[in-house]
């Protein structure tokens, strides 16, 4: 039994890839980030390519430029400048400051930092920027020869900077020949912090690290005075009045945290493996640095054993996996790395130029920790926990690279995911305000009557309300409201309840939240997907059944004839609200076990059964099978509704991994007491008295553990939209909601996928970052596959971040071959199109 559930969750949800994301700060739009004045740019803004850190620098900069001249600039003048007159642009034109003060400082003389340079001298700031290394020390750190992909194709950057060459020697000089033409020369400064006070942003420089004199000896670009401005001792920091951020992700380099990882034989990069023939080496990580780094020093005739605490290998490129298998296999077998990728192997290395040195040795520990590293050994932790002691002269730690965080967290600047104290005020304040709203919008008892207390006291109840205001209302405007028939008097019986209010607030936030998911995420996609789910909402999930079924209830259209007979079936009699029970209208929309009360009724409302059969069991599968189970959770749904729209700015705070898909299962329980709960209420219908009473036992006597509170009110309400801003919106519907649970079920047998272009997949897992449902869209599209995990709720967010337009929506066609869809949802794809923008 338990090898058959363990086999079940293996094939709903723990086989599919489950790798993680990295931290990163908190970045809104044009580099904001939670300390006002600074602004991050480049890489760190997630997107790893050479034409996006141009671009972020360049519009960051333009950002500034507005809010530094403020209010004089809404005359047309930034319009001006942007289109090339540079005399608007003019110092002069500036609000006047401090001289001491720079307007701009930046950090970082990389790509999107000299590109932010260039911008702010085309604006006349009085600016400077300061290098910790070299300028472009990333790039001059690539493979030598290394061929420069200039993704999207289609794109051109913001700015000035241009970015023309293809292999890394001409890109090198493209880019200093643009530097050096604009007179732009960093200062050789690595600042450490930045801290703000008053209007001031201070720049802390490197302890022990002078301002020394700019890279190139020219004097600082934008102002003559800037060197003044810069500080003229280490100590001094540097004043601006705003600071861009421009400092990359390379050089952090993660560490093992093990004894000995200090020893001089420990490396993070790899120059020439010839040095290394005969010795024992220990390579350690489980990418494509790590790979390519044991691959060429193994065919150089070192003797290497690769340590990789995963059992299976998920993350790099197939061909690199295919390779070490061949050198497990035969030490002698004829492969290399010809072209390394990893900017951290800086020699290719076949095995026709390896040397004459006889063949090396490659074995691989799976599930294997490093624990300590010696003079002459190294000590491993394998799978199963035992201690084993290698003979070793070098070690290669390739584990990855880290933002630089602690940068981050000196400045006081949120990173996405670390939680502050004032994070966690504002995230129980939140959680209990969702406490309060859904007990009171349900009615629901709250222990001592403070409910009642509350509502009282605050005079909340809204059917008080409308009584209070009515008296003092002209005669027709009473009449209005009170003679039944008319729209204002159905109005008003819907406003006496109080989900009709939360209803109009969800629609209100659907509607609102909405437009800015459309003008932020510019496709054809989105477009469609928003309107449809903003229609759905406002028309059968609340027009409907507070304003048109009513309406025509009051004026006779339900009281004879086929009105009534339809009315029977599905709106019984009521003693309250308008004398039916309208609100089952929702089952139109949200189907069974999402919406259980139209199925768990004293007697069987044959109606909503048909209708809720018809849709559980025959057009959702139905529609899953064609267009994956987004079709209703990203179509349909309310609650994806208000997830894509509201909660579109956090989907990146879903936590992702291994841990969280075992999670997944939750739902599974939630279905399964559903349907459980069906059995009983079934048995209840034919009569069986101890299901009838096993039925109604939680919403009596123990209403804590009541489908009623623990499903809807407690998941689907309280922790659905209490966990929204930190956790994003879509853990209801990932982990608890037990209709996508069923829907899992049937999405393993849909045609749906995701397909990617694998040889545009540049690693830079944008797409596993964006994803709410947590799936690690990398790993399947830069091996090729398509992407098929059921939790896909199809949002577009992967496809439509995806800065190569790796992505694309489409199904396996009868011969199973791949249709893409129509709808555009890839801005990249759009622009690569003949005549795209
Ligand atoms: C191996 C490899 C291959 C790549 N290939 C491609 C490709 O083919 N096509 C493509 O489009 N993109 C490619 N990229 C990505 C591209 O290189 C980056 O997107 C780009 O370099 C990022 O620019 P940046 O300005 O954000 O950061 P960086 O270029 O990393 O520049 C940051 C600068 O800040 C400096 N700095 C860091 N900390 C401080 C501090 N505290 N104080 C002062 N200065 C500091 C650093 O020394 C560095 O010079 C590749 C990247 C790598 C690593
Ligand atoms: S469309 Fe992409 S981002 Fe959205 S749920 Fe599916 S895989 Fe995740
Ligand atoms: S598919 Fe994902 S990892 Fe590959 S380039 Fe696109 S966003 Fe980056």
């Amino acid at each position: 039994m338990r090898n058959l559930l363990t086999r079940y969750i293996h094939w709903l949800h723990t086989r599919w890839p489950a790798g993680g994301v990295e931290k990163l700060p908190e970045v809104g739009p044009d580099g904001e980030t939670s300390v006002p004045g600074v602004r991050i740019v480049g890489d760190l803004t997630g997107i790893p390519l050479l034409k996006f850190s141009a671009d972020t620098g360049a519009r960051a900069v333009q950002a500034i430029v507005r809010e530094l001249r403020g209010d004089e600039w809404k005359d047309g003048r930034m319009e001006e400048w942007k289109n090339g007159n540079d005399h608007a642009a003019q110092p002069s034109n500036l609000p006047a400051f401090q001289s001491s003060v720079l307007d701009l400082a930046i950090i970082g003389a990389g790509v999107s930092g000299i590109s932010a340079a260039l911008e702010a001298k085309k604006a006349g700031l009085r600016f400077q920027v300061f290098e910790a290394v070299q300028n472009f020390s990333t790039i001059a750190n690539f493979p030598k020869g290394k061929p420069i992909y200039t993704y999207p194709t289609n794109m051109t950057p913001a700015g000035q900077l241009k970015l023309g060459a293809n292999v890394k020697e001409a890109l090198l000089e493209e880019l200093e020949s643009q530097r050096k033409a604009a007179g732009i020369e960093p200062v050789n400064q690595r600042i450490e912090r930045i801290e703000r006070t008053g209007n001031i942003l201070l720049l802390h420089p490197g302890i022990g690290a002078g301002v020394e004199a700019p890279v190139s000896g020219a004097k600082p670009s934008g102002c003559d005075d800037a060197r003044q401005a810069a500080g003229t001792a280490a100590t001094t920091p540097v004043q601006a009045r705003r600071v861009i951020v421009a400092i990359g992700r390379s050089g952090n380099y993660r560490k093992l945290g093990v004894p000995g990882e200090n020893l001089d034989k420990v490396y993070n990069r790899l120059y020439d493996p010839k040095e290394y023939a005969g010795k024992q080496a220990l390579v350690v990580g489980g990418g494509d640095s790590a790979m390519e780094t044991a691959i060429a020093l193994a065919v150089c005739g070192a003797n290497v054993v690769l340590s990789y605490r995963g059992k299976e290998f998920s993350r790099p490129k197939p061909e690199n996996i295919e390779k070490i298998r061949m050198l497990e296999r035969d030490p002698t077998a004829r492969t290399g790395v010809e072209r390394p990728t990893s900017d951290r192997v800086n020699t290719a290395m076949d095995a026709d130029n390896a040397g004459q040195h006889a063949p090396g040795s490659l074995r691989v520990i799976r599930g294997s920790n490093v624990k300590e590293i010696r003079e002459r050994e190294a000590v491993i932790k394998n799978a199963d926990g035992k201690e084993i002691t290698l003979p070793n002269d070098v070690v290669f730690v390739m584990i990855g690279r880290e933002a630089p965080l602690d940068f981050f967290r000196r400045s006081k600047i949120a990173i996405r995911g670390e939680w502050r104290a004032r994070t966690w005020v504002a995230f129980v304040a939140f959680l209990l305000f969702c406490v309060w709203l859904y007990h009171w919008k349900a009615d629901y008892l709250i222990p001592f009557g403070l409910q009642q207390t509350f509502n009282q006291h605050f005079g909340l109840d809204p059917g008080r309300a409308w009584e209070g205001t009515l008296p003092h209302a002209s005669q027709p405007v009473r009449e209005y409201f009170t003679a039944a028939g008319t729209l204002g008097h159905t109005l008003m019986v819907s406003a006496s309840g109080r989900s009709f209010y939360y209803t109009l607030a969800y629609c209100l936030c659907v509607l609102i939240f909405g437009i800015g998911r459309m003008k932020r995420r510019r496709t054809p996609y989105v477009k469609a997907q928003t309107i449809t789910l903003t229609l759905i909402q406002w028309l059968p999930l609340f027009l409907l059944p507070e304003i048109i079924l009513p309406w025509l209830g009051h004026n006779g259209g339900f009281n004879d004839g086929a009105g009534k007979w339809f009315a029977d079936q599905f709106f019984p009699l009521a003693n309250y609200g308008h004398g039916r029970e309208y609100w089952r209208a929702y089952g139109f929309i949200l189907a069974w076990p999402l919406m259980a009360w139209n199925w768990f009724t004293d007697q069987p409302l044959w109606g909503w059964l048909a209708v809720g059969f018809l849709q559980t069991f025959v057009i959702i599968p139905l529609i899953i099978r064609r267009w994956g189970k987004g079709a209703y959770c990203g179509w349909i749904c309310s609650c994806g509704a208000l997830a894509e729209t509201m909660g579109d700015k956090h989907r990146q705070k879903m936590p992702h991994g291994p841990i969280w898909n075992r999670v997944n299962m939750v739902g599974q329980v939630f279905l399964l007491f559903a349907v459980a709960l069906m059995f009983l209420r079934i048995l209840g219908w034919a009569g069986v008295g101890w299901a009838t009473n096993l039925f109604y036992l939680g919403s009596k006597h123990l209403p804590l553990v009541s489908y009623a509170w623990f499903v809807d009110l407690l998941w689907a309400g309280i922790l659905g939209v209490g966990l929204y801003f930190w956790f994003s919106g879509r853990v209801w519907c990932r982990f608890a909601c037990p209709l996508a649970a069923l829907m899992h079920i049937y999405a393993r047998f849909s045609r749906f996928r995701i397909f990617p272009e694998k040889s545009k997949c540049i690693s830079c897992n944008v797409c596993t970052s964006v994803c709410h449902q947590g799936i690690d869209i990398m790993n399947f599209a830069n091996k090729g596959m398509a992407m098929e995990d059921p939790q896909c709720v199809r949002c577009s967010a992967c496809v439509q971040e995806c800065p190569t337009g790796v992505l694309a929506f489409g199904r396996f066609g009868g011969d199973g071959q791949p249709i893409l869809d129509r709808i555009a949802a890839s801005p990249v794809r759009m622009r690569e199109q003949p005549g795209g923008k």
